[in-house]
């Protein structure tokens, strides 16, 4: 599922809805919340407004410009701003998926980052997956808050929303959106045991170097 090169726009519209099933059957998106979208040669294609698995067809699937006009009758979700600015901070992204996973948002319903408690969180680019502040859903000042802390970073939770992640094509980003939503989970449930021990600097520094050796490098 390449969707950088050589594949017709017809075929990345197909894509997108085959990514959204996915994430629907994983368990990742119910009724119409999260958005999924990838970069096309002349902007993005985006799951429309009020996309559920039933009713999203490759027709209903949106291409917003740069610019951020679109065509047709169908209109993008309302979080397409959010998609466009990481497109736009990361050259590498070609995929992004945006979901309310029920762990991802028990954390960032209390403006959690996930911290550096499981050597895992390190395959998001660093030894924590940052929470940015809440901002109404479709601002620019959440697009912008979620673009930056996607420079450098795989995923992050949205403060009092959910969580955002990027891919060099969907199954990438689709892996990054359920590793999340499970390493939340992981967190919640050590939390419970009490306060998780954190991996050190050194054992940080030690992972990234052997992650270069090994495919969580690719993973970025
Ligand atoms: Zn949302």
């Amino acid at each position: 599922m390449n969707i950088t090169t050589n594949t017709g726009e017809q075929q990345s519209r197909e894509d997108l809805v085959s990514a959204y099933h996915q994430l629907v059957e994983m368990g990742l998106m119910d009724q119409a919340s999260g958005n999924i979208s990838c970069r096309v040669n002349d902007g993005m294609l985006v799951s429309c407004s009020g996309a559920t698995a039933k009713n999203l067809t490759p027709q209903r699937v949106v291409k917003v410009r740069d610019d951020g006009s679109y065509e047709g009758e169908t209109k993008p979700s309302s979080e397409w701003r959010m998609h466009q600015g990481i497109y736009q901070r990361n050259q590498t992204a070609n995929a992004v998926v945006h979901t309310h996973s029920d762990y991802c948002v028990a954390m960032a319903c209390n403006n959690l980052a996930l911290p550096g408690f499981h050597y895992m969180v390190g395959t998001f680019g660093g030894p924590d997956v940052p929470c940015v502040p809440y901002s109404t859903f479709g601002t620019e000042s959440l697009a912008n808050d979620a673009a930056d802390a996607l420079d450098g970073r795989a995923a992050c939770l949205l403060g009092n929303h959910g969580m955002i992640c990027r891919g060099s094509n969907f199954d990438i980003a689709i892996g990054h959106a359920e590793r999340m939503e499970i390493l939340c989970k992981h967190y919640v449930l050590a939390r419970q045991l009490g306060e998780p021990d954190l991996l050190t600097d050194d054992q940080w520094d030690e992972f990234f170097g052997r992650a270069k050796k090994v495919a969580y490098s690719t993973f970025i």
